[in-house]
């Protein structure tokens, strides 16, 4: 069979599967001779989990040979991040200290995208334990833009975004604790949703900050990211922290007009570091809202500064916590020197981590010892409190607010992997979403004149994800068609 597999969508692969157009097996054939031509070139899978996957299109096969009506998701071939564990397949966090480690149990995402009838492809390179906005922190390649090899896929979530740009997945999920779905779907032209916390398990998910960490999707359109979190959403007991609260029916939405909505533009996103094609090019995103009705009201986000140095604190304090589970005892790699315990730990943990993993788990550490745990760890909290009621007014007299994803567009390899300073600036946008707990999706906006892909966020109010769906449709359509965005002298 010959099939083009680059414009395939959730909807359109399911309907070839369901018409019996083609099987799901021979769609999973097509999807691996692809990934075998073509990712060598990017670097985005670590891991092709080929039984599992035919397996699963088996069982899809046989379930559309019997005439049955198939599931939301049937005969979709998908691709999970690698810091989702997969019973019996390797989980590796994109790190050498879980290098060979291989999961008992499957990710709550995983497992109900599979019910749901989505195939699982392979894991996605990421940046070693989702720290990261380049995906060079990988332990084992750099993931290299489908636009342009020589940049940055973004990251922490690059090879699942890659993935779908590169047309080597329909679709994809990621992990999110700063930006890392939003980012990497700005710099490789996808759509990617963070949803609220608590809306989607984390059961599953390798931990890196508790209080952070967000599972989401990655589509080639809004209504991918729509199908995916329909499957993925609600209550788990395996998680406390997820919320019991209803899902929606998230389609139904999808295609609503927005006249008189009511979307906030924050001062905030829009000053020094921003680059003025990003600039222009969300501006244009703005006034095509505008165009299709909706209001826009110019707010204030006052402590939005704050941000990054308020994330860096609870994030590797929260890492520092997390990752001391890694000892060479109960996961993955063990140093095979050290003649007492201690210096196995040490030993493990110096030759298992990267230097960035070891940097965050210092500063965490520092942030959280006596003496200093409130100068640092507690102010940041409360800075987070700050950033939360920020949004809490806000959304009193907006619907939404729209701003850049990202400062720029994709950056080249190791132009930033030297300064640590300069790379945390990536997420200055994304990670007040996280800190508030709110949802937020990055949709394609135009591209630069060297042809990177733009992206523009719209963040949202807690559970509003199918506001966030109908203004981003709304967006995506009209940007699709309308004049390229002209870069203001
Ligand atoms: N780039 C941010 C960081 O390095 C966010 C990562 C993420 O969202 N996982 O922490």
């Amino acid at each position: 069979m010959q099939m083009n597999l680059d414009p395939l969508t959730v909807d359109s692969a399911r309907t070839a599967v369901v018409e019996r157009q083609t099987s799901a097996s021979a769609l999973v054939d097509a999807f691996y001779r692809k990934v075998e031509a073509e990712d060598a070139a990017i670097g985005a899978y670590l891991t092709l989990c080929k039984e599992r996957a035919y397996q699963q299109a088996t069982r899809v096969d046989a379930l559309a040979d019997k005439g049955d009506a198939l599931p939301p998701l049937a005969g979709v071939p998908i691709a999970i991040k690698d810091v989702f564990t997969t019973k019996g397949v390797r989980t590796t966090a994109g790190s050498k200290i879980l290098a060979n480690f291989v999961a008992p149990y499957d990710a709550t995402a995983v497992a109900r995208l599979e019910a749901a009838g989505a195939i699982v492809l392979g894991k996605t390179n990421c940046d070693e334990f989702a720290m990261g906005s380049s995906n060079e922190n990988s332990g084992f390649h750099p993931v290299r833009n489908p636009h342009d090899h020589s940049r940055v896929p973004g990251g922490s979530s690059g090879g699942s975004a890659a993935v779908v740009a590169a047309g080597t997945a329909v679709a994809s999920i990621g992990s999110d604790t700063g930006g890392s779905i939003r980012q990497p779907a700005a710099l490789c032209g996808v759509v990617g949703l963070k949803p609220t916390y608590g809306r989607v398990s984390r059961y599953g998910l390798i931990a890196f900050a508790s209080s952070l960490d967000h599972v989401g999707p990655f589509g080639k359109f809004v209504k991918d990211a729509a199908l995916l979190l329909q499957s993925m959403a609600g209550r788990d007991p395996l998680d406390s922290t997820s919320a019991d609260v209803p899902v929606p029916d998230y389609l139904e939405q999808i295609g609503e007009p927005v006249k008189g909505m009511k979307v906030g533009v924050a001062k905030e996103y829009f000053g020094e570091g921003l680059d003025p094609e990003v600039r222009a090019a969300v501006e244009a995103g703005i006034q095509e809202l505008a165009k299709a009705g909706c209001e826009i009201v110019p707010i204030s986000l006052p402590h939005t500064e704050y941000a990054i140095p308020a994330y860096y604190v609870v994030a590797t304090a929260e890492a520092s916590s997390n990752l001391a589970r890694y000892d060479g005892v109960r996961y993955g790699f063990r140093a095979s020197e050290g003649k007492t315990l201690s210096e196995m730990y040490r030993r493990t943990r110096d030759a298992g981590f990267g230097a960035e993993v070891k940097r965050r788990i210092m500063l965490g550490t520092y942030a959280l010892s006596a003496g200093y745990y409130d100068a640092y760890y507690l102010k940041a909290q409360r800075v987070r409190s700050l950033l939360a009621r920020d949004f809490e007014e806000a959304f009193g007299a907006v619907d939404a607010i729209v701003t850049p994803t990202t400062p720029t567009p994709a950056f080249k390899l190791g132009e930033k992997v030297d300064d640590p300073l300069a790379m945390y600036l990536a997420d200055i946008y994304t990670v007040t979403a996280n800190l508030a707990g709110i949802p937020g999706i990055s949709i394609p906006c135009g591209k630069s004149k060297e042809g990177l892909p733009i992206g523009m966020q719209i963040l949202g109010k807690h559970f509003a994800e199918a506001t966030l769906f109908r203004i981003a449709h709304v967006a995506e359509h009209a940007l699709a068609s309308a004049p390229k965005a002209v870069v203001k002298p």
